[in-house]
């Protein structure tokens, strides 16, 4: 291999981008509109993106997975956020909340939960967050007391994505109250059906409202000892570098969001016309055009490189996998505004996909750390 082929995506890659593509377009598109409309859970993405293993692409063969390597998830990702950001939180979020098991589980949590997720039989979300603990997450104030060889969970999690349609989910909370912040936090597997678990009201929001929201309550929940995600005391440690790598997911999620909406933006100016000719033909519009290309093509070459330091597990991941995610979801808040602004009157009313692009574009500089935390990762990583 020279040296110039680390700075394009390989054949295997690129035909994925294909599969995915096609999968998108055909069984996912047709459904975006009523899916944002309706806050409906998008079931027919959910079933296209299973029958063809791009739910939770990136569980190893030797949990029954496809064993796709960081690169390939983000290209799943990617492809399908370009037509429905909400479907593309089924591989994203299935991803985010098996991360922990991946990086710090025992061998037998793996083999238990990895596995029916990889069958397309489950899903698993990740609740960090609280109401009174978003950024500062070592605020937790969910607890899990220790009983016997067991643990009893009391507390609630807020703004948890896909809570309802989740089988499993990763929670945090603090096992030792007396202990050093952020050392005193412990991560468990629980399941939709454990006796004292319930889920708060759908929240009803801007964007991705297809992706259920919701917040869930534990109320003396009894945790089986065999379901702690590595040793007491590293919870907090495991979820905050699933972060650095799920993070390169959510740069995915904006790059595809964008890359959605510079096409439809391109594909109408060529089409309308004012003055007697097409938009296109305004110099005004292609310097926006080429502007707007320019920043999607820098954030997706960041992203890229930062899941290939996912996959490799670089040092310097977390710098990366912040930056990626940061520049990446400006770039695209700035490039779906920008693609409503293209199509005028018609970019703002819902006949077009431009604004729901726009909203679904605002998510992905809040969530899993919003762009202010980022550049405090940015800053650690350069400052250390
Ligand atoms: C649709 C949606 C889905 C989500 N999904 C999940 C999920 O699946 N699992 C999960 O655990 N969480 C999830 N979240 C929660 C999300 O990660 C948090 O909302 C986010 O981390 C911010 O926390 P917060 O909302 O409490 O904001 P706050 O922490 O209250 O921040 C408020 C403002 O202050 C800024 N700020 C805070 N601290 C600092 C600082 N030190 N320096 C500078 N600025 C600062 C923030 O950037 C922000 O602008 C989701 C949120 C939403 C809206």
């Amino acid at each position: 291999m020279s040296d110039f082929d680390l700075f394009k995506t390989s054949e295997e890659h690129e035909e994925l981008r294909e599969a995915v593509r096609s999968v998108a377009e055909d069984k996912i598109a047709p459904h975006a509109a009523e899916v944002d409309e309706k806050s409906a859970f998008p079931q027919d993405a959910l079933d296209a993106l299973t029958a063809t293993d791009f739910h939770a692409a990136h569980i190893s063969e030797d949990y029954e997975g496809m064993g796709a390597d960081a690169l390939a998830t983000c290209i799943i990702i990617e492809e399908v956020a370009r037509v429905c950001a909400s479907s593309s939180l089924i591989p994203a979020v299935n991803k985010l909340g098996t991360m922990p098991l991946i990086l710090g589980a025992s061998e037998d949590v793996k083999r238990r939960y990895l596995t029916p997720v990889a069958r397309g039989e489950a899903m698993f979300s990740y609740g960090l967050s609280e109401r009174e603990a978003g950024s500062d997450t070592a605020s937790m104030r969910t607890q899990a007391t220790p009983k016997g060889d067991d643990w009893v969970l009391n507390g609630q999690k807020s703004w948890i994505t896909n809570a309802g349609v989740s089988e499993y989910y990763t929670v945090l909370a603090v096992t030792d109250p007396e202990g050093k912040r952020g050392s005193n936090i412990s991560a468990f597997v629980v399941h939709a059906d454990d006796a004292g678990f319930s889920l708060g009201e759908p929240e009803r929001k801007l964007g991705i409202k297809g992706s259920p929201t919701r917040e869930l309550f534990f109320d003396d929940m009894l945790i089986p000892g065999d379901r702690i995600i590595g040793a007491p005391g590293e919870g907090l440690k495991i979820a905050l570098r699933t972060l650095d790598h799920t993070r390169v997911t959510i740069g995915a999620q904006a790059v595809g969001i964008a890359q959605g909406a510079l096409d439809h933006a391109v594909a109408y100016v060529k089409e309308r016309k004012q003055f007697g000719k097409s938009v296109a033909d305004f110099q005004g519009i292609q310097f926006m055009l080429a502007d707007m290309a320019m920043k999607l093509e820098t954030a997706r070459q960041m992203v890229y490189v930062a899941a290939a330091k996912s996959e490799r597990g670089d040092e310097d991941l977390p710098f990366y996998g912040a930056a990626a995610k940061c520049y990446a979801s400006d770039a695209a808040m700035e490039i779906t505004t920008d693609a409503v602004q293209l199509l005028g009157g018609a970019g703002y009313v819902k006949d077009f996909p431009l604004e729901r692009m726009m909203r679904d574009a605002k998510i992905t500089q809040i969530y899993e750390g919003t762009n202010q935390i980022q550049r405090m990762v940015m800053a650690r990583q350069l400052l250390k």
